[in-house]
């Protein structure tokens, strides 16, 4: 049921990305028309330049001969299939667009969003600080710190220090952008950069130093590990928002900057589904493997989807913009 919803914001989400380029495509649709009018009839019955739209779809802004009217009318008809095809067209092309990002996922690819040079420095100096913080309370806790937590402890321990007011404006602004202006289209999953994990709503999982939310989480990965054995692992469960700011501002500094290609393989704080529930698994030994399309040839990997209990949120097809990530379980 939940599955469903996701589908109708993501397609809802890509139709309105969709429609604004078709609004784009019908202008250019309209030049064009307005170019060609050399060839109008309009040229023939007026006798001279006609000016160019919108006073054509508008006849009633011009005077003509009595025919005039018929002739324009005729021609916005003939315009609607036209109109159709630029905007299934233009549909088309958006997919082939989306799926190439998500192939070519680790690219700097054209139209990417980069950091100015100031905000560069300051995610360097803010995400020093993050991990100072990490370092301080321990990875285990870090997955569930919350964004005032960390601030507390920044303040308060001298070896960290605290934010500065243009590195919070950074984080708030990496926080309530709309991820969309990235390239990443899937949905927002926090609203709100204070979201606190209850303490009491998740289970630390021995030996993987991640949480997964009490419940259904949990009890998909038992199911799992029962069917599979011990050789299928956590990876990466439960995260607040300071984990993903975290794991986020490494990579987009990885990338040298470019923060839509870190939202190709990173969902932008607030945009992740481990904070609701999502979680990763690995095969044991397997190192970083986990972490890429090799995963799918592991015998973890090869035998969930033998049983089909493997329910990947980020398939090779999707349309959000983001790499494949068949390690990735989908539980909202
Ligand atoms: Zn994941």
């Amino acid at each position: 049921m939940k599955k469903d919803t996701e589908i109708t914001l993501s397609r809802r989400r890509f139709l309105e990305y969709a429609t604004t380029l078709s609004a784009v495509a019908l202008g250019s649709s309209y030049s064009m028309f307005n170019n060609n009018s050399s060839h109008s009839p309009m040229n023939h019955i007026a006798g001279t330049e006609v000016p160019p739209s919108p006073a054509i779809l508008t006849p009633k802004t011009i005077t003509l001969e009595t025919n005039a009217p018929e002739t324009i009318i005729r021609q916005s008809d003939e315009q609607v299939p036209e109109v159709v095809d630029v905007t299934e067209a233009i549909e088309k092309a958006e997919r082939q667009r989306m799926l190439e990002k998500v192939q070519r996922f680790d690219e700097d690819l054209e139209g990417d969003l980069w950091l100015s040079e100031q905000e560069w420095l300051l995610l360097q100096s803010a995400h020093s600080k993050i991990e100072r913080v990490k370092n301080y309370v321990g990875y285990g806790h870090f997955n569930i710190l919350s964004f005032d937590e960390m601030l507390k402890y920044a303040k308060s321990v001298t070896s960290i220090g605290a934010f500065d007011k243009q590195e919070l404006v950074l984080l708030e602004a990496n926080f309530y952008r709309d991820a969309a202006d990235l390239g990443f289209m899937g949905q927002k999953v926090v609203d709100n950069l204070t979201n606190q994990v209850k303490k009491t709503n998740v289970s630390k999982i021995p030996g993987s130093g991640h949480y997964l939310f009490k419940g259904e989480s949990e009890e998909y990965l038992k199911a799992l590990q029962k069917k599979i054995g011990d050789d299928l692992i956590l990876t990466s469960g439960v995260r607040s928002v300071v984990k993903q700011y975290q794991l986020y501002f490494q990579k987009v500094i990885d990338r040298k900057g470019n923060l839509s290609r870190a939202s190709r393989s990173l969902a932008p704080p607030g945009y992740s589904f481990h904070a609701s529930g999502d979680f990763d698994v690995g095969q044991r030994d397997y190192g970083k493997l986990n972490f890429t399309a090799q995963f799918e040839k592991s015998e973890v990997y090869k035998r969930l989807a033998d049983e089909g209990v493997i329910r990947i949120r980020y398939t090779a097809d999707n349309l959000l913009g983001v790499r494949y990530e068949p390690w990735h379980i989908r539980m909202v």
